[in-house]
């Protein structure tokens, strides 16, 4: 008997009083005794006077790296979660889903983390805005983390998976967890968090878990505390009207459930790639863990000339699905996760049968080796609904299990408003040749989806499923879908931040995002810049260069050197003809050319690379004649690898008047002191 703990404050917790037994979907047999009593008070200040401060000392980068290590230590462990995984129904191949998905999840925001945050402990949104005629007074928005606690409310499908998609973007951005999975699968949960906590490698405070009530948590939340919800629409709609969260505008992420729709596109026939496709993705949507799935595919929308073809092409796949015992690695379609879980789907699926008849799998007529009343298997189900327009169960009542519909459609605008008649999806998916049809669908439907997944004969090889929600991309949707947008990368850590615009001067903006910006005060070195190592460049360090005369050989040798003979180079009518241009001027790139002359140090150092070159802007033309001169300002470093780092040179061209004629970001890696 699997006994799991909710972790308070340090402390480990067993079950309680009312602790409740749970079955295995299985077997019947009892596994598990769950439900902690807790104090939800010394679990917020925990978090928010231990784990949160912690967290805040650290940088993005730092805590990136936590992210990677704790990620490797799971991977390493991982197979004993997966010796728990079918006591909750679930084949190897579902575990997969949640185990190994989970821990990519984590290696994957551990990585965007490093690449895509500064190394440090603020987080800028967009480029300074000029707020001022002479650039003394600038705005720039920036994010930090909140100060409170994200408390992550999960469903029961999703154990591990569930878990650490929130945790990561959480602990990323710098704030403490509180984990809450669904009791009936708590014990992977727990499997999984008792190895977080075990690694030691998170601070203090920075996690703990309930397994079981929450009692008053929610009523105690304040504003800078975050609620991630994944369940049903119903507990959604519930947790979200409690009046603490709504009086002090609590943030309330919701992942809800959803109608998904898959549409055949109306180029695709029987003979088509496109069309194996969709059938084998329908197939895979169904039985994936049961279908329990937030993002499995639950109407099947096909051209009305097609339905018999799909129909078939359907049954005939889904009756090769093995049911049965998860602990068989023959078994595609496993057990639901409980009794109660196999009863809602049933119920659910009569809802349905009220407007579509039942063309594949019979709960009643179905059996499997060692059936047993105590267990909580189903058959793939597939129902046929004839008018979908007319129909409102098959859009609104979502079976939780290997349930799906078919429905026929007259063209691509009816298919999108079909599959809009979700009220809002997580994921909507279309198998197509026809980028027109891609289009049309796409403009018609991305209002009400979270996804929209193409898959054509050229991504099938390479593409990630329907049903796969990355942590590169959004994963939520609009409506009945929750109205969330729990990952999306960098987007999925900044829900756990406060977006912030400060405005002042350059100098000041410059102090706190540790960024240089025009107008900062610029530092002069003790050498050329190039000389410094990462360690000792200082942020604003500049160097300003002698003045370079551009002369009308120099444009025509770049010219013929180049290839680059365009006539605004080359022709003085032409030129003068141009509205952009006073007569010949200097090629842009010759400018950039000349500016790496200028403030370029030759010889070997510090300076290892020049690795791109960012927000590249031409302002002004420069004519034969016109000098130029450059100021190159270290205006961002980044610690990348154990010997070297990036550092952005904010980089000016001027003319001899002082005007601006070119602007960039100049980015190198620059070796660390020695
Ligand atoms: P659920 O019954 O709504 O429960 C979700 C979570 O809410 C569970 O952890 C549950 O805990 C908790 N909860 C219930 N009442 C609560 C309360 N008063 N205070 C605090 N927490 C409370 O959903 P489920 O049956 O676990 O999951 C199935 C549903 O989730 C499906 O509808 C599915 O579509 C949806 N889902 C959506 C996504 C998504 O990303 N959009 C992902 C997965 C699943 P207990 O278990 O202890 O009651």
């Amino acid at each position: 008997m699997l006994t799991p703990e909710s972790y308070q404050a340090g402390r480990w917790i067993g079950p309680g009083a009312g602790a409740q037994i749970l079955r295995s979907p299985v077997t019947g047999e009892e596994i598990a005794r769950t439900g902690s009593e807790i104090e939800p008070q010394a679990m917020l200040d925990h978090a928010r006077d231990t784990g949160g401060p912690a967290l805040r000392a650290m940088g993005f980068h730092d805590r990136a790296r936590m992210l990677k290590a704790l990620a490797q230590h799971l991977d390493a462990r991982k197979e004993e979660l997966y010796a728990l995984n079918p006591l909750t129904g679930a084949t190897r191949r579902d575990g997969w889903v949640d185990i190994d998905g989970g821990i990519m999840t984590v290696f994957a925001f551990a990585s965007k983390g490093r690449r895509e945050m500064p190394d440090g402990q603020v987080y800028l949104d967009g480029g300074t805005e000029a707020l001022s005629r002479n650039g003394t007074f600038v705005g720039q928005h920036m994010a930090v983390p909140l100060r409170g606690v994200g408390v992550h409310i999960n469903a029961f499908n999703f154990p591990v998976w569930g878990m650490l998609e929130k945790l990561a973007p959480c602990l990323l951005a710098g704030v403490p967890a509180i984990v809450k999975p669904a009791t009936q699968t708590s014990y992977l949960t727990e499997a999984a968090f008792r190895m977080i906590v075990d690694s030691g490698i998170l601070p203090e405070g920075a996690v703990q878990l309930i397994v079981g009530r929450t009692g008053d948590l929610l009523d105690r939340l304040g504003a800078q505390d975050v609620v991630s919800f994944t369940g049903s629409a119903d507990t959604a709609l519930m947790l979200r009207q409690n009046p603490a969260l709504a009086r002090n505008s609590t943030r309330f992420i919701a992942e809800q459930d959803s109608l998904n729709a898959a549409i055949l596109g109306p180029d695709a026939g029987p003979d088509s790639e496109e069309f194996k496709l969709f059938v084998k993705e329908a197939v895979t949507e169904m039985t994936t863990k049961a279908g329990q799935k937030c993002t499995a595919m639950r109407r099947l929308i096909v051209p009305a000339d097609l339905i018999d073809p799909v129909a078939e092409a359907l049954t005939g796949a889904l009756a090769k699905v093995t049911v049965g015992n998860p602990e068989d690695r023959a078994v595609r379609l496993g057990a639901l996760a409980s009794l109660s879980q196999k009863a809602d789907v049933l119920e659910k699926a009569a809802a349905i049968e009220t407007e579509a008849r039942r063309i594949f799998g019979d709960p009643d007529a179905f059996a499997i080796h060692d059936a047993d009343p105590a267990q909580a298997f189903l058959p793939p189900m597939l129902y046929l609904c004839d008018d979908p327009d007319a129909a409102r169960a098959v859009h609104s009542v979502e079976a939780f299990g290997p349930v799906a519909t078919l429905m026929p459609y007259r063209d691509a605008p009816h298919a999108a408003a079909l599959a809009n008649r979700g009220g809002g999806s997580l994921v909507a998916s279309l198998f197509t040749n026809d980028p027109q049809v891609a289009r049309t669908v796409a403009l018609e439907a991305a209002a009400w989806h979270g996804r929209l997944y193409i898959n054509d004969r050229t991504s099938a090889a390479e593409a990630t499923g329907h049903g796969s929600p990355l942590p590169h991309m959004i994963h939520g949707g609009p409506g009945r879908a929750g109205g969330g947008e729990e990952m999306g990368g960098i987007r999925g850590v900044l829900h756990y931040m406060q977006r912030t615009a400060v405005q002042g001067s350059p100098r000041m903006i410059s102090a706190l995002t540790g960024q240089w910006t025009a107008g900062a005060p610029e530092v002069t070195g003790p050498e050329h810049p190039f000389r410094r190592s990462f360690d000792d460049l200082e942020i604003g360090e500049t160097l300003r260069s002698d003045p370079r005369q551009v002369t009308l050989d120099d444009i025509e040798h770049f010219a013929h050197f180049t290839g680059d003979t365009f006539y605004a180079h080359m022709d003085q009518a032409a030129a003068e003809a141009n509205p952009f241009f006073p007569g010949r001027v200097a090629h842009g790139y010759l400018l950039l050319s000349f500016a790496a002359g200028l403030f370029v140090q030759p010889d070997p150092g510090p300076v290892l690379a020049n690795t791109g070159l960012n927000a590249l802007a031409f302002m002004k033309p420069v004519s034969p004649g016109d000098s130029v001169h450059v100021r190159l300002t270290c205006a961002r470093k980044t610690r990348r690898t154990d010997t070297y780092g990036e550092v952005a040179w904010a980089v000016s061209l001027y003319n001899q008047d002082d005007e601006k004629v070119a602007d960039y970001e100049l980015l190198t890696m620059v070796a660390y002191r020695g």
